[in-house]
């Protein structure tokens, strides 16, 4: 994630920086007019710039799935490519506003010539200069609302709606107001494809053809409450599912109001359409669940995204697995797959941390399931009996690969402990918060 966001944002430096050396200023400009200028064009392209990124990603590209590591983290660089964009949009409205402390400061004298245009496109320049001003104002309110983490998750999804709109306010400014030499130089081939891309992903979310190809309707045929407050629910897809690996997740709708919630498939794929759920009520929908979904009601699947995929295991390093909570979800889609094929070589340590063993479903499950395979260890951390898992409880003896999900503050723990014991481990981890 880090990476991507880095090198756009690199790129487009550089071609920012060649503009900005090859031109050239009229005699007496003083440098710090010059030096605004610049910061202004700067900050508006990284602007835009991250903010197509976001366009883009928002539309779920599978083809992105494998370069940036599956759909849980295509949405995390979504978010944060979205925040970043936001605060050089903040940044670009601050320098704009600095005109009249410069003009107090230094006068007006050494101001750069204004770009000089006529009739109708000069017309449609003061519109994208006006409405690019409130789009931000209107952006950054929803940044805020993004980051507050209390304000409501559907109420939030709802006003998310607006942001292609606001998108493509934006883009209009950014074309309208980019300097007129740009479009001669890579600085305006570089926005022109930032455009095109970030335009396509706001059009494409704005038609709601978004997932529509891997979209599938079936139906459910069971809905069973077997642990503390986590209830299944098992689908059938029919013959147009194209089956799953053990390990990803779809997009759920039972409800057409309440739209789509992303859950692991937690079952292996048998080729019949089948899909199982196992859903925690972690918030408002979810704890309704169990009485708001019933047998025979209609759903629907969009998917299999994500690559927390068992396939992805070196069989050569020593396999680590941890589930916190309903975070064992994938790993049971993992056991069971791996009952079809029980001579599977890899050879792995299954930690689960549970609040209450003695109340908890997935243990005997888990029990069963882990029976026959005798590569795999299972050991159960029942938070009840104080037993917290700790790195150093991790048998790390050899190159091993952790491959973890659930909460994301015992990931940090588990990281930051095998930091401070010097191993070093690849850590998978499927993050299960999108906002
Ligand atoms: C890749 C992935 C896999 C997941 N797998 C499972 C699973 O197997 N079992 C399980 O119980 N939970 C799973 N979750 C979490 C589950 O999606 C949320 O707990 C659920 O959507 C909460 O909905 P709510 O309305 O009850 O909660 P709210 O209180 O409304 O929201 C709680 C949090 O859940 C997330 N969330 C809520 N609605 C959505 C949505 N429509 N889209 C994306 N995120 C949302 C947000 O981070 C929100 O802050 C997974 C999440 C992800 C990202």
């Amino acid at each position: 994630m880090k990476t991507l966001i880095a090198v756009l944002a690199a790129v487009v430096t550089l071609v920012w920086g060649l503009d900005a050396l090859s031109g050239s200023s009229p005699a007496g400009t003083h440098p710090l007019w010059i030096a605004r200028q610049e910061a202004l064009y700067l900050s508006g392209l990284l602007s835009i710039a991250l903010l197509s990124l976001a366009m883009l990603l928002a539309t779920r590209p599978a083809w992105l799935e494998s370069p940036l590591g599956g759909m849980d983290r295509i949405y995390r660089t979504h978010k944060w490519a979205g925040i970043l964009g936001i605060a050089f949009a903040a940044m670009h409205w601050l320098v704009e506003m600095s005109d009249d402390v410069l003009k107090a400061s230094i006068g007006r004298a050494g101001r750069l010539p204004k770009e000089k245009f006529s009739g109708l496109f000069e017309a449609m320049r003061d519109l994208a200069e006006d409405l690019g001003e409130w789009a931000l104002y209107v952006i950054l309110a929803m940044l805020v609302i993004t980051l507050w983490k209390k304000f409501p998750y559907r109420a939030w999804r709802y006003l998310h709606r607006a942001m292609p709109v606001l998108y493509l306010t934006l883009a209009f400014h950014a074309a309208m107001l980019a300097p007129r030499d740009y479009w001669t130089q890579p600085a305006g081939g570089l926005l022109a494809v930032l455009l095109a891309i970030g335009i396509y992903g706001g059009l494409r979310s704005l038609l709601g053809s978004i997932g529509g190809k891997r979209t599938f309707a079936g139906e459910v045929v069971a809905v069973r409450s077997n642990a503390v407050d986590v209830t299944s629910v098992r689908c059938q897809l029919g013959n147009g599912w194209r089956g799953h690996r053990p390990g990803q997740f779809a997009f759920v709708t039972f409800d057409e109001r309440e739209g789509p919630h992303p859950f692991t498939i937690a079952s292996a794929d048998h080729g019949d359409g089948i899909v199982n759920f196992e859903i925690k009520a972690l918030g408002d929908y979810t704890r309704r669940l169990p009485t708001a979904v019933q047998a025979g009601q209609a759903v629907r699947v969009e998917g299999p995204y994500g690559r927390f995929d068992m396939a992805r295991c070196n069989a050569q390093d020593r396999q680590i697995w941890i589930a916190g909570g309903v975070g064992i979800t994938p790993f049971l889609a993992w056991l069971e797959s791996l009952q079809q094929d029980p001579g599977k070589t890899l050879i792995a340590d299954l930690h689960y941390c549970t609040r209450d063993a003695s109340r908890d479903a997935f243990v005997p499950r888990l029990q069963g399931l882990c029976a026959p395979l005798a590569h795999i260890r299972l050991y159960v951390h029942d938070t009840r009996q104080g037993d917290t898992l700790k790195a150093d409880a991790l048998d790390i003896r050899r190159r091993a690969e952790v491959w973890f999900c659930g909460p994301a503050g015992l990931a940090a723990a588990l990281r930051n402990g095998l930091q401070a014991m010097g191993h070093k481990v690849r850590f998978h981890q499927e993050a299960f918060e999108m906002r």
